[in-house]
């Protein structure tokens, strides 16, 4: 049938059919061309059924091993929650009434230092911010918003702030690769090298370097929590408050104390001390929430 047999209302229909129908052929031809791209390879075998079952797997975004890794996710998921109803009844109905976490986990962003899961932690325990190479920045408001989240509403009692070793964000800061973007977040890191270059240029194995700077990088951390506002507030108004340094062996999965802990003001270096004049300041934060 020619279109202008069509009445003009149905011919917009007719005509979308038919261009979807092109696309459609288009993207069986786009998809075979890539397909026979990828058997050029030899990696794909050629006879004609398996590849067009393959093409319309792929049309049909089966046969993707994202979508089947993500598939598997969400059926653990479907189990856990199945389990944990199981083994406590009520788990789900207290979670949902909130959460009063003790505990602000500062951590690396990398997926092998996973925070509940390397301390045995439940959900509920831990108020947690990650980024890459665990960083406190002064001017970032993502972390200093959950730092004030954690401290003034949620009342944590403790703040650990956790690297690891072989931590890929630090092996960065370490060596001179332009990277982009990343480069302005790792310059942080690289700041910390440089305050503490003598220290570090006389550990001669690159690895054990590597591991110094984890190391400092982590108590870099410590010390912006602590120097923030939102802390010393908390310190003025004796909240109970300590800040820990720890670092995580991704080669034995154990965590080591690097013997850091500031609990209270007048552990803080002096320039970064704040007085606080006015104390009703250090209690409006809390009383407002
Ligand atoms: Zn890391």
């Amino acid at each position: 049938m020619l279109t202008r047999d069509i009445p003009q209302e149905e011919k917009f229909g007719v005509i979308q059919s038919i261009m979807l129908s092109r696309e459609a052929a288009q993207e069986q031809k786009l998809a075979s061309m890539l397909l026979s791209n990828t058997a050029l390879s030899g990696s794909i075998p050629q006879e004609e059924d398996k590849k067009v079952s393959i093409i319309n797997n792929m049309l049909l975004g089966r046969n993707n091993p994202h979508e089947d890794k993500l598939a598997g996710m969400l059926q653990r998921n479907k189990e856990w929650a199945r389990k944990v109803r199981y083994e406590q009844p009520n788990f789900f109905s207290n979670s949902a009434k909130g959460q009063s976490p003790k505990i602000l986990w500062i951590g690396c962003s990398d997926s092998r230092v996973p925070a509940e899961q390397i301390v045995q932690c439940a959900p509920g325990d831990l108020f947690v911010h990650r980024n890459i190479a665990n960083l406190c920045l002064h001017t970032d408001m993502n972390c200093l918003s959950v730092l004030q989240y954690a401290v003034d509403v949620l009342k944590v009692e403790h703040i650990v702030v956790c690297g690891h070793y072989g931590c890929g964000g630090v092996k960065a800061a370490i060596a001179n690769q332009f990277h982009g973007l990343i480069d302005s977040w790792l310059c942080n890191i690289k700041d910390v090298y440089r305050a503490n270059r003598s220290h570090l240029e006389a550990v001669e194995d690159i690895s054990a370097r590597q591991d110094l700077l984890v190391e400092l990088n982590v108590g870099n951390t410590v010390h912006n929590v602590c120097h923030s506002p939102v802390v010393q507030a908390a310190w003025e108004r004796n909240q109970p408050l300590s800040v820990h340094a720890w670092c995580y062996g991704l080669e034995d999965g154990l965590i080591r104390e690097l013997g850091l802990v500031v609990s209270k003001k007048n552990e803080v270096e002096a320039v970064y001390k704040m007085e606080v004049i006015d104390k009703t300041l250090s209690t409006k934060a809390s009383e407002s929430h």
